[in-house]
């Protein structure tokens, strides 16, 4: 298997050659549409100027077979911590096999080591928005940077902070447009998906994992607990940052570093 790694570099051009006036026109033509309908617009519509993400988990995996039914050998991003699960590696490697996904890896460039020596050991327990920040959200914007538009396995009934989403967004903090094709679906819908298939998932899942992202920040859910209630279980935190969203309109945290740079 072939992974593409790219560390994410600051030539970020933001130039804006499409986005639609009137995303609300979007999103009326494409509710109650299967989500396949808007996935194939947004792959034909963008070309290689459209991204897929994936967190692997199962929304995810719904877009990239979806995907791999409209365009052979989709490629797919992903934010590498440094920090997933060894499960999650297995996962992406069972995925690439399975559905052909051309993988790309997206770093942040500092190591694991050069973090702890400059922020301190074990930076998520004391400052996880920062680690978040670092790791995740400026690769992606870095890498997103010349892109037209990404695609996001998101749904409305993981969390309250993601009910309002719509299937077709503007993304400002990224300056693209967004598609989040999975939006209405619900965790039962995703679930017989994937069984419908027979598609490889997360074996975590098997463990009362719900929702998996790196392993200092994410636990197992008891009954009664929501979805997403085991990432940054006990700190005030429930998003990394990429999909923070109110009312159609990107949030992002201010987010201070120890040197008083943001
Ligand atoms: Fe750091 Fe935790 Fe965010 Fe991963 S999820 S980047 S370990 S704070």
């Amino acid at each position: 298997m072939q992974i593409n790694l790219q560390i994410a570099s600051d030539n970020n051009q933001n130039q804006l050659t499409w986005f639609p006036a009137n995303l609300s026109g979007l999103n009326r033509r494409f509710d109650c549409r299967p989500a396949t309908d808007l996935l194939r617009w947004g792959l034909v519509t963008f070309g290689d100027e459209i991204v897929l993400a994936t967190g692997f988990g199962p929304s995810g995996i719904v877009l990239m077979h979806m995907a791999s039914q409209i365009r052979p050998r989709p490629k797919v991003f992903y934010l590498q911590t440094d920090l997933f699960f060894p499960e999650t590696i297995t996962l992406r490697d069972e995925l690439a096999e399975h559905l052909d996904i051309e993988f790309i890896e997206v770093h942040s460039g500092l190591s694991l080591i050069d973090q702890a020596q400059q922020f301190g050991p074990e930076l998520w327990r004391h400052n996880p928005d920062l680690c978040c920040h670092m790791r995740k959200v400026e690769p992606l914007r870095r890498f997103l940077a010349g892109k037209k538009a990404w695609i996001s396995g998101i749904r409305r009934d993981q969390s309250p902070t993601r009910a309002h989403t719509p299937l077709v967004a503007w993304d400002s903090a990224n300056h693209l447009l967004k598609l989040n094709p999975l939006a209405a679906w619900s965790k039962e819908w995703v679930w017989d998906y994937l069984q419908k298939y027979k598609l490889p998932y997360n074996k975590l899942h098997n463990e009362g994992y719900t929702s998996i992202g790196c392993r200092p920040c994410t636990r197992a859910v008891v009954p009664g607990e929501t979805e997403r209630a085991g990432r940054w279980s006990g700190l005030n935190k429930t998003e990394c940052g990429i999909h923070i969203q109110a009312d159609g309109q990107v949030v992002r945290r201010l987010i201070q570093a120890p040197n008083g740079s943001s």
